[in-house]
């Protein structure tokens, strides 16, 4: 059996051990256009910030595609596949077949075409090139003017990496709020708060409108009309799922290449994972791209199960955000903000603690957290299994710190969690 895997990252990489564990003789191929060997995405602003070389964040130790007998295909992007005849094309010329085939092709930053945004200087953090080019820049001009677009994960870890350099940055955020889609105003406050004492101007609520400069980045304009300078501005505002390969083909695509639990497209042969595989999500009621780590691994692993031979479906889980800005941890599970009518909110909020929980009935919804984090993964089972939690609201009013040990004697039934 011979597989081709479009793809050396989070889902490529976990579907080719999850065939090896099942198909010791078949011939695996992973190609990629990224000339590394697979890295973690998650910690290239680390790379950014000076705290850790392109070797420190390699996903999987020397050796790991020789020890998986994985021919590696570094460097090289995939142009075309032809489902029929079971071939991909490589832009420099190369024609590799396969029996199974796994698109795994992540995601692309998503900038947004406003005027001049064809100027250098404005660039993407999406690859580990993206963050040793920027590193670079800043290096080669101290005290460069650099604006950072979007108010999402990636946009606060590329301004957190800035400030860890010693430099200065300027956050536009369209929202109201930093992490709209992961907190509530009054958690992001507190990010925004530790941020702003940190140095960071953040401008909430103004989009961008234009980009000004004579071929290089010179200014960003603002929609409320303000002129900031900026000699770099990196933008995360999302990403779009990077479907050419798939749409080439007549794969069924819609927001991503649509998939079934069992990751397999709507052609034969050929399966979808990761940033760009669009799965049932039970939560919404619909197809949605889940375009996190977590999500990747897990989809990777039943791809590459199947394309072996097994007939293992990816459960959806419920979606827990977790992440750590400027020393302050931050997490949230389910529904951020109560639905009007049935659902309610109980809160503690503390200097630097900040516990959020929202409740239909006597059940968990969802859950907002800054601080001690540690609870989230019991409030996402809770959730998730859909238990009842009305003894949570009695807890929370308490006001208990170390909620997590305290949860332990309040529902022993936790433990099997
Ligand atoms: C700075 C940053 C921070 C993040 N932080 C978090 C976090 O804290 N938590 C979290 O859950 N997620 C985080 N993410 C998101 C996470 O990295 C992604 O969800 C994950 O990498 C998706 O993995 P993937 O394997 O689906 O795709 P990707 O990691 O995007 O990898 C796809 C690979 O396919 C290659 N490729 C695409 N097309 C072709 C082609 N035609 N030919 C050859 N190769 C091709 C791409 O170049 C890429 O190397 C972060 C992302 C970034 C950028």
């Amino acid at each position: 059996m011979r597989y081709l895997i479009i793809g050396n990252s989070a889902a490529g990489v976990t579907a080719a051990e999850a065939i090896r564990k099942i198909d010791t003789k078949g011939e695996i191929t992973i190609v990629s256009d990224e000339p590394y060997p697979a890295y973690s995405r998650i910690f290239i602003t680390n790379v950014l910030a000076g705290k850790a070389r392109p070797e420190n964040i390699l996903m999987r130790p020397p050796g790991f595609y020789e020890e998986f007998q994985i021919k590696a295909v570094l460097g090289q992007k995939v142009v075309q596949i032809d489902p029929a005849n079971h071939e991909a094309y490589l832009e420099k010329g190369a024609v590799l077949t396969f029996d199974r085939l796994l698109l795994a092709t992540g995601a692309s930053p998503q900038l947004p075409s406003v005027p001049g945004s064809g100027l250098r200087g404005i660039t993407g953090m999406r690859t580990l090139a993206d963050a040793l080019e920027v590193a670079k820049r800043i290096e080669d001009t101290p005290g460069l003017p650099v604006v950072v677009v979007g108010g999402g994960l990636v946009s606060l870890k590329v301004t957190e990496a800035l400030i860890g350099r010693g430099g200065e940055a300027t956050l536009i955020v369209k929202s109201p709020q930093v992490l709209s889609q992961m907190l509530d105003e009054r958690a992001a406050g507190i990010i925004q708060r530790r941020m702003a004492d940190a140095g960071v101007t953040i401008r909430l609520g103004c989009d961008l409108r234009a980009y000004e400069g004579e071929g290089e980045l010179e200014a960003v304009y603002l929609e409320d009309g303000q002129e900031i300078a900026a000699r770099l501005a990196i933008v995360a505002k999302g990403v779009r799922p990077n479907l050419e390969l798939a749409q080439g083909a007549g794969l069924h695509v819609n927001q991503g290449i649509v998939v079934n639990p069992y990751q397999e497209t709507s052609r034969e042969g050929i399966y979808a994972a990761g940033d760009v595989a669009e799965a049932y999500d039970p939560v919404r009621q619909q197809g949605s791209v889940n375009a996190m780590w977590p999500n990747a691994v897990f989809q990777g692993e039943a791809a590459g199960l199947n394309m072996a031979g097994q007939r293992v479906a990816c459960r959806p889980g419920t979606r827990v955000n977790a992440a750590s800005f400027l020393g302050l941890q931050a997490a949230s599970v389910g529904r951020v903000r109560p639905l009007d009518g049935d659902e309610e909110e109980v809160v503690v909020n503390r200097e630097g603690y900040y516990h959020k929980l929202v409740f239909r009935e006597e059940f968990l919804v969802g859950a907002v957290i800054v601080g001690d984090i540690r609870s989230i993964g019991h409030y996402r089972w809770l959730i998730a299994e859909q238990k009842p939690a009305h003894f949570l609201r009695r807890e929370l009013g308490r006001k208990i710190y170390n909620f997590s040990a305290y949860r332990l004697q309040v529902a022993p039934w936790c433990r099997e969690a």
